[in-house]
């Protein structure tokens, strides 16, 4: 037997990393199976080109737990190492790795964010182990070794027991870590990082049913048999080709990511590509809500069928970590921290494939059925938005299937709806007005009077719509958008019809007085107009830059105005064409004038939702008095 001592220069690297890594201690065991299914993937590799004069088989990896030996052990069929190998890949490698790893991100051991998820390899096993051996018989003729160390720079290598090809690695839990001698918690492992690993991987057994033999009596048990746990999918539907794969399969491999999900994904997009970098992988649009928080984080990144993380932050376009599935790339460097990542050439090329590959899909749906893509809309538009704002060139494919839905059901791209409008939707400077509401049944008596008109109404209802107005009316020439309530819609469409006034320059002038004599409000400004005299005597509005900026600030552009609270600003518009305005200007006394003008304001104000808490109570109370 022989011992000897590490070529390491600190003197016990052991305690060191095991405070290094606190919090993904956990990670050992991927690891360790890594290496186990790269051991087994190498043997395939040389069997196949007559390299090993080895029966490949169908190996597996197998983990085991030892309760009353405290002891792990984790059991590959792979291409085993000899005497000599042990000694350079255990010894100098696996060492000098650590020991690199440790000088390298010394400092940085703070943003973990993705450190720590690669780069220790084989060491990794003494952040929960005190002692481990190796044992392990390499796939040429050569007698087995014995390998084991307390994670001192103090090794034993010995002659070992083992017939057959492959390494056994078992873990002696150390006292602090006895939570991986439990089943639920290996069982947990297993299920998050090597649920798609390329090698089947055996944890324990489990009980089948066998079909009842022929002429079983109704009441007889059926028979049972004991076989292999195997907890992976060895060949998960990221890893085959598009055209091998039919739509149940895509959703079946949804059902397999996330199990505790009863929704189906709406589509999915399947990502290939191998050149200027290596990624595969599937993703999927779920149905989406308007709440943006807590939907992200459902993208697991994978290297090699190894699961890395679910934060693929920097990777994947922010506008569509609201998606779910799977990428797998060898090419993203992983222990490195996310802001290097973020300035990483290759990482922004993967970034930009993706949002591209989901535009090109988008544009395909649109395209190929545009009745379903408009079913979809309300479910997928928050994603598309969100993106058309964020990125340029995604906004430049949108542009092209990106739907206005208007309040009655019909969907319009861009190009479509200023066609439609072109000739009917004008101001006094030739711009298009797009008119809109955010919300149907506050807006209810707006939308009408538009639609009476013959113009359009778009309804939009998402969040950051506000926001993605305002980028179209920057990006596109000669168009506004205009909620429906924002100013009476004469003075915002340009009509050749204009109405004449009923009353002269003076009577208008004493309407003016009587009705700024009633209402002291300062953020009400009068507007006189005439108008058909079937539409409504009073209307209140309010400017759309007003209200826009009200909305910024409540969704965070708070700060750029550099004040708190936006004043409140109205339009009162009076038609000086409705009967009741000629009464009100006909009335002798004042205290009867004021109660017509106060209570015809509180019904414009009732129509604007403007009128809430004690005033509306006083309202109705008076209205009953009136009624009565
Ligand atoms: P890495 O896997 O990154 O190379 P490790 O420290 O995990 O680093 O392992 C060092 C080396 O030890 C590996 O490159 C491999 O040659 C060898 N090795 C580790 N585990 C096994 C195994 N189960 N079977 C065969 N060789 C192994």
């Amino acid at each position: 037997m022989a011992t000897g001592k590490i070529n390491v220069s600190v003197e016990n690297i052991f305690p060191l990393i095991k405070k290094f890594l606190y919090s993904d201690h956990e990670i050992f065991l991927r690891e360790l199976i890594s290496n186990a299914t790269d051991a087994t993937l190498k043997l395939k590799h040389l069997t196949s080109i007559g390299e090993a004069k080895v029966d490949f088989g169908n190996p597996q990896i197998e983990v085991k737990i030892d309760k009353e030996g405290k002891k792990l052990h984790i059991i590959d069929q792979g291409i085993g190492m000899t005497e000599d190998e042990v000694k350079k890949y255990i010894n100098e490698l696996a060492f000098s790795g650590a020991e690199e790893f440790l000088n390298k991100y010394d400092d940085t051991a703070k943003d973990a964010g993705i450190i720590g998820h690669f780069g220790l390899g084989f060491y990794s096993s003494f952040m929960v182990a005190e002692k481990v051996e190796i044992i392990t018989k390499s796939h040429k003729d050569e007698p087995a070794a014995h390998w084991s160390c307390d994670g001192s720079p103090n090794f034993s290598l010995k002659k070992g027991k083992k017939e057959d090809h492959g390494t056994e690695i078992i873990l002696h839990i150390a006292e602090d870590s006895k939570e991986f001698l439990e089943e639920n918690r290996i069982s947990e492992l297993l299920g998050k990082y090597n649920k798609f690993m390329p090698i089947a991987i055996k944890f324990g057994t489990k009980t089948e049913t066998l079909p009842k033999p022929e002429g079983a009596k109704e009441e007889d048990p059926a028979p049972t048999k004991e076989v292999d746990n195997i907890i992976n999918n060895p060949n998960p539907a990221w890893t085959k080709q598009p055209k091998d794969l039919e739509d149940t399969d895509y959703k079946a491999f949804y059902r397999e990511l996330y199990p505790m999900q009863f929704e189906e994904p709406l589509f999915h997009i399947h990502l290939n590509v191998d050149y200027p970098f290596n990624l595969t992988g599937i993703l999927y649009f779920p149905k989406l809500t308007n709440d943006l928080n807590i939907q992200k984080d459902r993208i697991q990144l994978y290297q090699n069928q190894v699961f890395v993380t679910d934060n693929v932050e920097g990777i994947v376009p922010e506008f569509l970590t609201m998606l779910r599935g799977v990428i797998d790339s060898p090419d993203i460097p992983l222990n490195v921290s996310r802001s290097y990542l973020q300035a990483d050439g290759a990482v922004k090329k993967i970034s930009s494939y993706i949002s591209r590959k989901v535009a090109d899909k988008l544009n395909s749906l649109f395209k190929n059925n545009r009745e379903d893509f408009e079913s979809k809309w309300n479910d997928i538009k928050i994603v598309i938005e969100y993106g058309m704002l964020s990125e340029e060139k995604f906004f430049d494919k949108a542009d092209k299937f990106a739907l206005y839905p208007t309040v009655d059901g019909s969907y319009y791209t861009f190009e479509e709806l200023q066609e439609k409008i072109k000739d009917a939707q004008t101001d006094k400077d030739d711009k298009l007005v797009i008119l809109y509401a955010s919300d149907k049944e506050a807006q209810h008596s707006y939308i009408e009077a538009a639609k009476g008109k013959g113009y359009e109404v778009l309804l939009m209802d998402s969040p950051i719509i506000g926001h993605l107005m305002q980028k179209l009316e920057t990006s596109k020439e000669n168009i506004s958008f205009a909620r429906v309530d924002a100013d009476h819609l004469d003075n915002l469409i340009k009509k050749e019809d204009t109405q004449i006034s009923k009353l002269s320059d003076e009577e208008k002038e004493k309407l003016k007085t009587n009705l700024e004599e009633v209402i002291e409000d300062k953020k009400y400004t009068v507007q006189l107009e005439a108008m058909d005299s079937t539409a409504s005597p009073f209307i209140i509005t309010e400017p759309e830059f007003m209200r826009r900026m009200k909305e910024m600030q409540q969704t965070g552009g708070g700060g750029m105005f550099g004040m708190g609270g936006m004043p409140e600003m109205y339009n009162l518009i009076v038609n000086t064409n409705h009967e009741l305005v000629g009464e009100i200007l006909n009335t002798k006394t004042a205290k009867k004038r004021e109660r017509l003008i106060n209570q015809s304001i509180d019904l414009a104000r009732l129509s604007k939702g403007l009128l809430k808490g004690e005033e509306l109570t006083a309202f109705i109370k008076r209205s009953y008095e009136m009624v009565k």
